[in-house]
């Protein structure tokens, strides 16, 4: 069996321009690197899948690419039609991705890193060390690894059966990985890649702000701010960067955010019992919203084995919304999906089993 080497390529990462050059380095003429690419968006990654290629240039691809960075090592599929995967790595390292399927679009819920070096206390992922940063070939080989699962094993017909959107809210702060995140959201809208709008792509962060600005400069995608508090000092404690980056500066930052139109910053509230739900809270949180360009979106909590806090009751929580709703602030309750296979939010772990 072929030794998979690390410092090779990952055929997931490549522009079409690159694949061109090696093909032709190899000796094969042009068009068969538009082959390679159609086959590669589909999420087919082993060359010997791909049918209309000769076999010598099939075994060109296995020996100078690395072509699937990801190996498969469970999928779980929940009730309501979500599907959790676990892959490797080739460093053998593992790394959960989310498809969230309703009837009219298919997203699917990115990792950036293995593990999280933040440590909010109310997150799965937190309780893990930091491992590894995802490079941007490990990261678009998640979104296409579940095409493929599509393709292999449909959906229930009243379920979209495509993948529409991209929400960078799995394991780890994608912004603490620039690197892989920029890179991959080069490849996730490229014309030549996945070709996705910026308008489906979501990047989810706890509140880098020298980081934002260069999402907002570079990649000016659809932005979430895991907010959870709009009081310094519960923010220090149930998002710690907020000591480095505290509300003012967050608030600044947002207010130069570019928003595409029509579309809002959202502000991802997790409600825990007793902490963040109070009328305080509640004030401090509608103080801190600019309702003409950030809606909020209540999180219920998710529990998992050993987690320190309690969700507040859903009654509380519509509650919530219906005052911040009556401040004239867009405020909704997130429905939580995948909960019996543990794949909601923040229940991210990879356990390793590689
Ligand atoms: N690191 C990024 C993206 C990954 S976390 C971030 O923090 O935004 C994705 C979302 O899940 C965040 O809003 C996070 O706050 C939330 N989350 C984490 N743990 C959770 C839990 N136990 N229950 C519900 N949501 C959680
Ligand atoms: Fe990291 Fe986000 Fe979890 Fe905080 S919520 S520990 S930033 S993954």
């Amino acid at each position: 069996m072929r030794i998979m080497n690390k410092t090779l390529e990952q055929l997931p990462a490549l522009n079409l321009e690159t694949l061109k050059n090696m093909v032709s380095d190899w000796g094969f003429p042009l068009f068969r690197a538009k082959q390679i690419m159609d086959w590669r968006n589909k999420g087919v990654l082993n060359p010997d899948d791909m049918r209309n290629l000769p076999q010598d240039l099939r075994t060109a691809l296995n020996r100078n690419l690395c072509c699937q960075p990801l190996k498969l090592i469970q999928r779980q599929c929940s009730e309501d039609g979500t599907r959790k995967y676990l892959f490797s790595l080739v460093s053998g390292k593992t790394v959960e991705t989310v498809l969230i399927p309703e009837p009219e679009r298919g997203t699917v819920c990115i990792s950036s890193q293995v593990g999280c070096v933040l440590d909010c206390p109310f997150c799965h992922t937190g309780t893990q060390k930091f491992e590894a940063n995802l490079t941007a070939g490990e990261i678009i080989a998640q979104v296409l690894a579940v095409k493929e699962d599509l393709r292999n094993n449909p959906l229930s017909s009243d379920l979209h059966d495509q993948v529409t959107h991209i929400v960078y809210m799995g394991m780890g702060e994608p912004m603490a990985n620039e690197e892989g995140l920029h890179e991959s959201l080069g490849m996730l809208m490229a014309e030549d890649g996945l070709h996705i709008s910026r308008r489906r792509i979501t990047v989810s962060t706890s509140g880098l702000t020298p980081q934002i600005d260069r999402l907002g400069e570079v990649h000016p995608v659809n932005l979430a701010i895991s907010l959870h508090s709009a009081l310094d000092e519960e923010r220090d404690t149930l998002v710690p960067i907020n000591r480095k980056y505290p509300l003012q500066t967050l608030r600044t930052c947002l207010n130069l955010y570019p928003l595409a139109h029509q579309r809002h910053i959202t502000l991802e509230y997790l409600m825990l019992d007793g902490v963040n739900d109070r009328q305080e809270d509640l004030n401090a949180l509608a103080k801190f919203v600019n309702p003409e360009r950030e809606r909020v979106n209540l999180i219920r909590f998710n529990p998992y084995p050993g987690s320190p806090y309690e969700g507040s009751p859903t009654e509380h929580m519509n509650k919530f919304a219906q005052k911040l709703i009556s401040k004239g602030i867009r405020a909704t309750v997130r429905r939580s999906r995948g909960q019996d296979i543990m794949a909601a939010c923040g229940q991210l772990k990879s356990s390793a089993t590689a």
